[in-house]
């Protein structure tokens, strides 16, 4: 048995269940803000498990899938350029934009898509190709933000002069500050991110019970974090003190990680960022701080954030703020599968479409 077998324990996760199916006496609406914790809970089985007092939304977790159609439409547009070179995650690839054009179908009608690993992959794009400027896509939370930071420092020590960073990153805590304060989310309590509270630690969570009362649970992926955080969460309800619990401290201190956060400070400086579904929410993203603005993809000439409308049908928006389960979008299903996304919802694998779709049995 691994050390992360111990945290599967059938026996243990059984006693837990117990206990919650005892406790859990009235109605719980919770949301995790995490795409792992998603694909977690469904394919543990633990959805189909939990007592009828609880329900399971998912949130605004996955990065690809809360980037903003205006950002698709930009890092799109980049791509056409012959002078480019688009370096990006893989999961980024599929993410439909206006007129169902994606970066896969960008690279088969002739651009220039690298999907690398890590950012620093994309440092040796550039360096490769003298001629064109490679243009990294920076999208994700705090998760992803300090190694992209890294990255960027490591350019300039190297005097690279032809890499940039097109910078879409977010922040977690704006975002459930946003949901919150929507009255039609009904949110009883978080589990909070375990990657992004490595980085952040658990004080930036502070204001989900001291100001909504809301309590909420730093937790990890395997079945017993998420039973013992639910377990938590009821205990805090029934006591009416709700609190912001660090239940992962194998791997989140409370201070978070101050090295990555000061790379992160270094680099970029928060900004009124626009989320899919969400909107323009204040100091929710990260752009490219002046002093390293030869790095940033968004001061080449022409570059712009271009008006685009909402996918067509698609109801990630409403998925990603809890007010619709992926299984009540009309397209679900039917015109948007995993093989013919409609929305970045059904794309990414830490999607909730595409995690409800995987996982339909157990709806
Ligand atoms: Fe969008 Fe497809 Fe999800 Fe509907 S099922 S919200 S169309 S991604």
């Amino acid at each position: 048995m691994n050390s992360f077998d111990a945290f599967k324990d059938p026996k243990l996760c059984r006693a837990l269940l117990d206990r919650l199916l005892a406790e859990a006496d009235q109605p719980l609406r919770f949301m995790e803000v995490c795409g792992t914790h998603t694909v977690s809970i469904f394919q543990s089985g633990l959805r189909s498990l939990l007592p009828a007092t609880i329900t399971h939304v998912t949130g605004p977790g996955c990065p690809v899938c809360v980037t903003h159609e205006s950002e698709v439409a930009c890092f799109l547009e980049l791509a056409k350029r012959d002078d480019v070179i688009i370096a990006t995650f893989g999961d980024l690839m599929r993410v439909p934009g206006p007129k169902g054009k994606s970066l896969k179908t960008a690279q088969a009608d002739g651009a220039r898509v690298e999907i690398v690993y890590s950012p620093i992959d994309a440092l040796a794009v550039a360096a490769a190709n003298p001629g064109r400027t490679v243009v990294f896509l920076g999208v994700g939370f705090e998760t992803t933000a300090p190694a992209v930071a890294a990255t960027i420092r490591l350019a300039r020590e190297q005097n690279l002069k032809n890499f940039r960073v097109l910078c879409f990153h977010k922040l977690v805590p704006p975002a459930l500050e946003a949901l919150l304060a929507d009255p039609e989310t009904n949110i009883d309590a978080f589990i909070l991110p375990g990657h992004v509270s490595a980085i952040i630690g658990a004080a930036p969570y502070a204001f989900l019970a001291d100001r909504y009362h809301v309590p909420s649970v730093i937790t990890g992926f395997e079945p017993l974090d998420i039973l013992s955080a639910l377990l938590e969460i009821v205990a805090m309800r029934k006591s009416g003190q709700p609190a912001v619990v660090n239940a992962y401290t194998r791997v989140v201190a409370d201070s978070g990680n101050p090295v990555a956060r000061a790379v992160m400070d270094e680099v970029f400086v928060p900004v009124d960022a626009l989320w899919r579904g969400l909107g323009l929410l204040p100091g929710s993203g990260l752009v490219i701080r002046e002093a390293f603005a030869d790095f940033d993809a968004m001061r080449l000439p022409g570059v712009t954030l271009p008006d685009a409308p909402p996918l067509a049908g698609c109801r990630c928006g409403e998925v990603l703020k809890g007010k619709m389960a992926p299984n009540e979008c009309p397209l679900f299903d039917k015109a948007c599968t995993p093989a013919t996304p409609v929305g970045p919802c059904m794309v990414s694998t830490e999607g909730g479409c595409a995690a409800f779709y995987k996982y339909k049995l157990d709806l």
